[in-house]
């Protein structure tokens, strides 16, 4: 049997872990009396459904990127987005620009370079992409499966969604249903909706 495995069964089975059990017992057994009045019911209701202040994010002393998990492993380093652009076609940069321009009229966002990519973040990633040849390659996270003419490529997250990737050839590229999909993809940055933990 191996070390980690005896250990833990040892603290599953120890005196701490029967002490947590019957702490945690007690609530168990009070919690559906929370319902039997109308008023506690309805304060049950609002604590639920009320947003609860979100966290301030981590900043990383390094690089200055802010994240929502303090220390959260990330490409560290201070990249300039200039440099993804040079040699490239002025009219990749300007794709780019429309696709920034589209998710800042969703709200604030922070745009920044990392080695391999751009990323664009509200409290979350939720999307970037960096130049390819003659197009900037646009990446969206979104919750489901969606389409448009411009798509290429859809990536599985598993439970998180899907990463969607565009081919931006012009700013002509970014139109009402590409709009649409950056503010689904905006509301996952913004974490309005939960499951966005990671950074
Ligand atoms: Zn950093």
């Amino acid at each position: 049997m191996p070390t980690g495995w005896s250990r833990l069964t040892r603290a599953c089975s120890g005196p701490s872990f029967a002490k947590a059990r019957r702490a945690a017992e007690p609530q168990a057994v009070r919690r559906p009396q929370d319902f039997t009045s109308r008023r506690r019911r309805m304060a049950v209701v609002r604590t639920l459904t009320t947003t609860r202040p979100k966290r301030p994010l981590w900043r990383c002393p390094k690089c200055g990127h802010r994240f929502v998990t303090a220390n959260v492993w990330h490409s560290c380093g201070r990249y300039r987005i200039a440099e993804h652009f040079r040699g490239k076609p002025a009219v990749v940069r300007q794709a780019f620009n429309a696709f920034v321009g589209l998710a800042r009229s969703c709200g604030p966002v922070t745009v920044y370079a990392q080695k391999t990519r751009i990323v664009i973040q509200a409290r979350v990633r939720f999307a970037g992409g960096r130049p390819l040849g003659d197009h900037f390659r646009a990446a969206l996270w979104l919750r489901r499966r969606a389409s448009h003419r411009r798509l290429t490529r859809i990536e599985s997250f598993g439970s998180l969604g899907y990463g969607h990737y565009f081919r931006l050839e012009s700013p002509a590229d970014i139109d009402r249903e590409l709009e649409a999909l950056m503010r689904e993809a905006y509301d996952i940055g913004r974490q309005e909706h939960g499951g966005a933990t990671g950074a």
